[in-house]
C-alpha cells in the first residue's frame, strides 16, 4: 500500500511539475528505494536471528554431549575398576568365612588378600577422582575445536605444542583460561580465524589466543567491566603467571604460567 500510494503521488506530482517537488526528487527516490529494501533487510535480520538461535542450541547440545560423555566415562571407570574389585572382596571374604574353622591359616591368607584388594581399590578411586578434577588441555582443545567450528571460525592450532612441564593444577588453570578466551572470541570478536599457540620456555609456558576481529571492550583492556578477562588474570596470578592483552589487529591474549619444577625433575629423570 505504501509503495503503491508513493508511486501514485510521485507520478501525480511529476505531471503537475511543481517546483518544490522537483527539488526534493532525489530524497523521494532514496525513500522509495529504502522502502523497497526494507522487507529484504527485515527478512535477513530474521534469518540471522534464527541462525543465532540455532547456533546457541547447537552449542548447548555440544555441552550436554560432552557432559554425557564424561559421565559415561566415569561410569565405565567405576564399573571396570571398583565393580570388579568389590565382587572380588565379596567372594574372598565369603571364602574366609567358610574356612575360618576348617583351615584358619588359609582363611587368614584370604583375609590378607581382601585387605590388599581394598587398598588397591582405594588408590583407584583416588585416581578416578583426581582425573575428574583436572581438565587437560588436550580435552579442552577438542571442545574448543567443536565450538569454533559451530561458530564458523577457523582454528589454527598445532596439536604437538602442549606444554611439557606443567602441573595438573596449572594445566587446569590454563584450560579454563583458554576456554574463556575462546568464548570471548566467539561472543565478541566477529573474527574469521582464531589462532592458539603454546610455547614451552625454560622457566614458563607461554600460551596465546588471538583472533583477527576487533576488540570491542574499554581501553586499556585491563579496565574492562566483564568477569571473563578479570577471571583469566586472577587465575593466572594465583599460579604466579601473567596476562597481557594486545588489541592492535584483533585481540591477542598472551598468558604465561611458570613451569612445575617437580614435573620437570621427573622428566629429567626419565
Ligand atoms: P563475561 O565474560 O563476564 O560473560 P564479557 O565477555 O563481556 O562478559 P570479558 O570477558 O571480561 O567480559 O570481556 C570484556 C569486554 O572485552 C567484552 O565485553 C568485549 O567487549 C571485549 N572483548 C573481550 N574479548 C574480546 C575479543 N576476543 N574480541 C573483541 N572484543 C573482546
Ligand atoms: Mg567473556
Amino acid at each position: 500500500i505504501h509503495l503503491g500510494s508513493a508511486a501514485v503521488a510521485v507520478n501525480f506530482s511529476l505531471i503537475l511539475k511543481k517546483g518544490w517537488f522537483l527539488t526534493q526528487i532525489p530524497f523521494v527516490v532514496i525513500t522509495l528505494i529504502s522502502a523497497i529494501l526494507l522487507p529484504l533487510s527485515i527478512r535477513s535480520r530474521k534469518e540471522r536471528e534464527r541462525l543465532e538461535e540455532k547456533l546457541e542450541n547447537a552449542n548447548e547440545r555440544i555441552a550436554d554431549l560432552v557432559k554425557l560423555e564424561e559421565r559415561q566415562r566415569i561410569a565405565r571407570d567405576l564399573h571396570d575398576t571398583l565393580g570388579q574389585k568389590l565382587s572380588l572382596i565379596g567372594l574372598k571374604s565369603d571364602l574366609a568365612r567358610k574356612l575360618i574353622y576348617k583351615d584358619p591359616e588359609q582363611a587368614r591368607a584370604e583375609l590378607k588378600s581382601v585387605q590388599q584388594t581394598a587398598r588397591t581399590s582405594l588408590n583407584e578411586v583416588r585416581k578416578i577422582v583426581s582425573s575428574m578434577k583436572g581438565i587437560r588441555i588436550k580435552d579442552e582443545m577438542s571442545n574448543i575445536e567443536q565450538i569454533l567450528e559451530a561458530a564458523g571460525i577457523e582454528l589454527i592450532y598445532d596439536e604437538k605444542e602442549a606444554p611439557k612441564h606443567i602441573s595438573l593444577l596449572n594445566e587446569n588453570i590454563v584450560s579454563m583460561c583458554i576456554k574463556e578466551a575462546v568464548t570471548n572470541v566467539v561472543k565478541h570478536s566477529d573474527a574469521t580465524v582464531c589462532k592458539i599457540t603454546i610455547h614451552q620456555k625454560s622457566k614458563e609456558a607461554i600460551i596465546t589466543v588471538e583472533d583477527d576481529g576487533t576488540f570491542k571492550g574499554d581501553y586499556p583492556p585491563s579496565q574492562t567491566k566483564g568477569h571473563g578477562l578479570l577471571g583469566i588474570r586472577e587465575r593466572l596470578e594465583f599460579a604466579n603467571g601473567r596476562l597481557r592483552i594486545e588489541t592492535k589487529d584483533g585481540t591477542k591474549l598472551i598468558m604465561s604460567i611458570p613451569n612445575d619444577s617437580a614435573a620437570k625433575d621427573k622428566e629429567g629423570m626419565k
